[in-house]
């Protein structure tokens, strides 16, 4: 019973600091509460997704990675950008 409190607060702290980090919430719950501590390390040195460099399908708005060349959602090649926002 004891392990099942702290695998839970073990899960909570993950999910806390996954979803601070702009991740799933419950991705991250689940991670913590199947490794308890290991999971709490993994978010916390977990490298956020917001510093990727991200861009938007002139296409169909969905959000791709910078130097992705081809749309996933609507297949759309994507030109080289010229500058790296932000
Ligand atoms: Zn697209």
């Amino acid at each position: 019973m004891e392990y099942a409190v702290l695998a839970f607060f073990c899960g909570l702290s993950a999910a806390v600091i996954g979803k601070l980090k702009g991740s799933s919430f419950v991705l991250w719950f689940m991670v913590g509460l199947v490794l308890p501590v290991l999971g709490t390390l993994a978010a916390v040195f977990y490298r956020s997704e917001r510093n990727e460099p991200r861009r938007q399908c002139p296409e169909c708005g969905n959000v791709v990675a910078l130097y992705d060349q081809v749309c996933m959602r609507c297949g759309r090649d994507l030109e080289w950008p010229e500058a790296v926002p932000g």
